[in-house]
C-alpha cells in the first residue's frame, strides 16, 4: 500500500488508514447480514467487488486509523493483533497482525501515539493493545492513554457476556489495561483536541464510539462498526450479526448516516475496503457509499 493513497487531510487534520489484516469471514453473507434480501446481493457484487471473497463470502478489512491533530497523535482501534493468525484461522482465512509494519511505513513509532481510542471492545478492534513479555505484558503504546467507554468496559466484564462470546481475548488484551495504568474510562462524549471528538454511538455495543473530525469547515467521521458494509449505507435498517442491541444500532446508523450526508462528511469505516475512506452519494433515489477515488486529489480540494 502506498501511503499517499491511504492518507487524507480534513482541514488541518491528517488521517491515515492502516490495515491490520484483510480476511474472508467464515459465516455466509446471509448470516452476517440476516435481513438483506437475497436478490440485493447481486448489485453489491457488481458495485463493491472488493467486499466479496466469493459469492456468499464477506471479504473485510480490519482497519485502524491514525489521526494527527494539533500536535497530538491518536490511534483509533488496534486490529486483530498478535493473535491475528489464530483468530484468522477461526475466520477460515490466513493473515492478520500487520498494524506495526503499517505504522512504521507511515513514519510513526508506537511511542509517538498519545491516545489509543477503542471504538468498542470486540476482539478485532483491541488486538494490539498489549505486548506479551514472558508471563507479563506491557502497553504496546507506552505513552498512550487508552480510552474505553464505561458501558463497554462494564458489559464485556459481565460473566454472562464473557461466557456467551467466549471472551478469552479480554484477559489478554483488555483487562490488564487498568492494572498497567493506561486506561481512561469515559461516559458520554470526549473532546480529544479542538478538532477531534469521540462520540458515543451505542448499539453495535453499549459503549461503541465513533470519531468526529472537524477542521476549517471540513469534516469526517470514523464510524467504527456502526457501518461495516455498503449494504448498510443503501439501507440503514440492515443489521450486522454482531450488533448487540439491534434496534439501538439501527437508530444510531440512521442518525449517523443522515448527519454524514447532510454535512457532506468523509466517512471512514474500518471494515470497508482498504483504506476505508468514502463519501455518501445520492443515486436513483437511494444513498450509496462511494470510495474516495484519489485521496490526494480530494485533499487538494479542501
Ligand atoms: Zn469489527
Amino acid at each position: 500500500m502506498k501511503m499517499a493513497e491511504s492518507q487524507i487531510t480534513v482541514g488541518n487534520v491528517e488521517v491515515i488508514g492502516l490495515s491490520d489484516a484483510a480476511l474472508d469471514h467464515r459465516l455466509a453473507l446471509d448470516r452476517i447480514f440476516p435481513s438483506v434480501p437475497a436478490e440485493a446481493w447481486e448489485a453489491y457484487r457488481q458495485t463493491y467487488p472488493a467486499t466479496f471473497g466469493g459469492r456468499h463470502v464477506w471479504h473485510f478489512n480490519v482497519g485502524c486509523y491514525l489521526v494527527r491533530s494539533q500536535g497530538r497523535t491518536l490511534l483509533v482501534d488496534t486490529g486483530l493483533g498478535p493473535a491475528g493468525g489464530e483468530i484468522a484461522n477461526s475466520l477460515q482465512a490466513p493473515g492478520g497482525g500487520c498494524l506495526f509494519e503499517e505504522l512504521r511505513s507511515a513514519g510513526y513509532r508506537p511511542e509517538e501515539v498519545d491516545v489509543v481510542l477503542l471504538t468498542h471492545l470486540h476482539r478485532d478492534h483491541v488486538g494490539w493493545n498489549l505486548r506479551q513479555e514472558g508471563s507479563s505484558c506491557r502497553l504496546s503504546f507506552p505513552r498512550a492513554r487508552y480510552i474505553v467507554h464505561q458501558a463497554d468496559w462494564d458489559t464485556f466484564h459481565r460473566p454472562e457476556v464473557q461466557e456467551a462470546l467466549s471472551l478469552t481475548y479480554l484477559e489478554q488484551a483488555i483487562t490488564p489495561l487498568q492494572r498497567l495504568g493506561g486506561l481512561d474510562l469515559i461516559s458520554g462524549d470526549l473532546k480529544i483536541t479542538d478538532e477531534v471528538t469521540a462520540m458515543h454511538t451505542p448499539g453495535h455495543t453499549p459503549g461503541h464510539m465513533s470519531v468526529i473530525i472537524a477542521s476549517r469547515g471540513h469534516s469526517a467521521v470514523i464510524t467504527g462498526d456502526v457501518v461495516v458494509h455498503p449494504a448498510q449505507v443503501a439501507d440503514a435498517d440492515q443489521s450486522f450479526v454482531y450488533d448487540m442491541d439491534v434496534e439501538a444500532a439501527r437508530q444510531t446508523r440512521h442518525r449517523l448516516l443522515e448527519r454524514i450526508e447532510a454535512e457532506g462528511m468523509v466517512m471512514a469505516g474500518g471494515h470497508l475496503p482498504e483504506p476505508g475512506f468514502g463519501r455518501l452519494v445520492r443515486a436513483e433515489g437511494g444513498r450509496r457509499w462511494e470510495a474516495l477515488q484519489d485521496q490526494r486529489e480530494w485533499s487538494a480540494l479542501v
